[in-house]
């Protein structure tokens, strides 16, 4: 990419790197996000904007892996319902 040299390889298969550009677009300047477009979050998912979680690969964090992904979708479900039930009992 950087010289623009091309050359022939012989290969049995191709692994695509698709990037780091984040899929954010849905939430652009409605929560904080990083330089890169990642959600920043707290430790419980929760966004700066109250009410408002994320989860997953969408977020500021080390690793992107599927069990990462499952495991920030846990904690933000069960963030979320603390979050209905303290928002019912003050109404
Ligand atoms: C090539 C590749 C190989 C990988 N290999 C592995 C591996 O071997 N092991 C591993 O653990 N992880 C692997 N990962 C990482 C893993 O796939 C991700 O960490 C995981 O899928 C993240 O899950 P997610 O639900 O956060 O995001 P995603 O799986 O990306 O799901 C997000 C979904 O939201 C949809 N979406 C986006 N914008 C909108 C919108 N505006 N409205 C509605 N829907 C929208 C997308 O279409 C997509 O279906 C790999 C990733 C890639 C790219």
């Amino acid at each position: 990419m950087k010289t623009k040299e091309v050359r022939e390889l012989s290969t049995d298969g191709v692994f695509v790197f698709v990037g780091y550009v984040p899929r954010t677009d849905l939430v652009k300047g409605v929560v904080k996000m990083n330089q890169w477009g990642y959600v920043e979050t707290g430790e419980d998912m929760s966004t700066d904007l109250p009410g408002v979680y994320v989860a997953g690969d969408i977020r500021s964090k080390r690793f992107r892996q599927i069990t990462t992904a499952v495991a920030d979708g846990t904690i933000a479900a069960l963030a979320v319902q603390k979050f209905v039930k303290d928002h019912k009992q003050a109404a």
